[in-house]
């Protein structure tokens, strides 16, 4: 499935860095695509190392307030695009 909007940058909602490399994206799944909560994206050592617990991957409900459509997805960032690696509900 893929994103509904590719934002070009990310913040990390948790220490405000602007996320370069992966991290973790909420979003709500409608119409077979996934529409991205953009506020509420975390980087990779927060989502790993704050919201996960010790040195785990965060759910869902670590990161938002779960709709019954939303999933958590893992992001890697390039150049130019937001690449979805994998998703959890
Ligand atoms: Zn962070």
């Amino acid at each position: 499935m893929d994103l509904a909007s590719h934002p070009e940058t990310l913040i990390c909602a948790e220490c405000g860095s602007t996320i370069e490399d992966a991290g973790y994206l909420p979003a709500t799944e409608r119409d077979e695509t996934y529409h991205p909560l953009v506020d509420a994206a975390v980087c990779d050592a927060c989502g790993f190392n704050d919201l996960g617990m010790t040195g785990c991957a965060p759910e869902l409900d670590d990161v938002v307030d779960p709709g019954p459509d939303d999933a958590l997805l893992y992001v890697r960032l390039t150049d130019s695009d937001l690449e979805v690696v994998s998703s959890k509900e």
